[in-house]
């Protein structure tokens, strides 16, 4: 009798010592970058004069990013095009795909649509050294399934022109992987006014998702009115309202959310080492990394007071929000070690 009291006792108490050591596991991928609410695109379509005469420099006064999708023929009447994509790109814009020539890609063969895919890309890439050219859009937003299955041959997402129910952006938006070649996006153009922007980057905010903007061209007394205008009065209205709205929303490019998004959901943590004093972990990527290679944000919930996190000899930077830890680690990062304080 006694001795089955101590195995009682003695259960008891491994169930104890599991229990909170259990409690100090808890490490999750934040959703988005930054532990943000909500991911927000900018995208500026067809390479229009204004973009390089208005919005580059207006993007850079607001130190915000956007995706520009580049048509190639639209840069052939336009001085330093390729100057101006590179400038914007060093400031962490996304020069990406938008054909050759604009077609409509069902309605021509396909072995031509593959042309005017890769066509655009070739040059986008060779113009601009380091860009990646990883987004496309589809002109007209037309898109059949032959050209999405080609398209995730180089390309990590595809944005049509439909625009998203305001009451569905939430975090799990993609059901299946050709989701992420039919993303929607809200159209600003002159009726769209910067306070009815505010109201979109409200509702992303509470549903978590991803909400991309398209823009056509932007007009000023300098500038005539090119295709689907708005003021540049209003674009740099736009732009205070999405830089307000930073602290709660990732204003990133389409390439950064759909990598982000697409690792968070492809890789697992798993922890190999657990003690007193700290815990390691190991991550396991299962997507190719030249495609997907952006940041992840680990959360660690604070059970334990954490004294350094290090990735091999490295010491990783956190921060302490609320009842969490808080920190970055590299897209290729192996194993991570994180030291509890006494
Ligand atoms: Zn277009």
């Amino acid at each position: 009798m006694k001795n089955k009291f101590k195995e009682v006792a003695k259960v008891i108490l491994i169930i104890i010592f599991l229990t909170t050591t259990i409690k100090a596991q808890e490490i999750t991928i934040a959703n988005w970058y930054e532990n943000k609410s909500g991911a927000v695109v900018l995208s500026f379509d067809d390479w229009l004069p204004s973009h390089a005469n208005i919005v580059v420099n207006q993007l850079e006064n607001h130190q915000l990013p956007a995706t520009f999708f580049v048509t190639i023929q639209n840069t052939k009447y336009q001085k330093n095009a390729f100057i101006i994509m590179r400038k914007a790109f060093a400031n962490g814009c996304e020069i990406a795909n938008h054909t050759l020539t604009h077609p409509d890609l069902t309605a021509i063969d396909i072995e031509k649509a593959k042309n005017e895919i890769l066509g655009a890309r070739k040059i986008l890439m060779d113009s601009i050294p380091g860009n990646p050219c990883l987004s496309f859009s589809f002109p007209m937003g037309v898109k059949n399934n032959d050209l999405i299955q080609f398209l995730k041959i180089y390309h990590i997402n595809a944005r049509g022109i439909n625009a998203p129910n305001e009451n569905n952006l939430n975090y799990n938006f993609i059901k299946q992987a050709n989701d992420y070649y039919k993303l929607e996006t809200v159209r600003i153009w002159r009726v769209v006014t910067p306070k009815k922007v505010g109201n979109w980057l409200d509702y992303v905010t509470k549903g978590g998702g991803l909400l991309t903007f398209m823009i056509h061209s932007i007009e000023n007394e300098n500038n005539p009115a090119g295709w689907d205008p708005i003021p540049e009065k209003y674009l740099s209205e736009i732009l205070d309202t999405v830089k307000a709205h930073q602290n709660q929303l990732w204003i990133t490019t389409m390439a950064k959310a759909t990598q982000y998004h697409q690792q968070k959901n492809n890789t697992q943590i798993k922890i190999i080492k657990n003690s007193n004093s700290s815990t390691k972990f190991k991550i396991i990527y299962t997507l190719n990394a030249t495609m997907f290679n952006h940041d992840l944000t680990i959360l660690l919930s604070k059970e334990k007071e954490i004294k350094a996190i290090k990735i091999g000899k490295n010491n990783i930077v956190f921060k302490e929000i609320g009842n969490h830890y808080q920190f970055n680690i590299p897209y290729n990062a192996q194993k991570v070690e994180i030291i509890y304080k006494n």
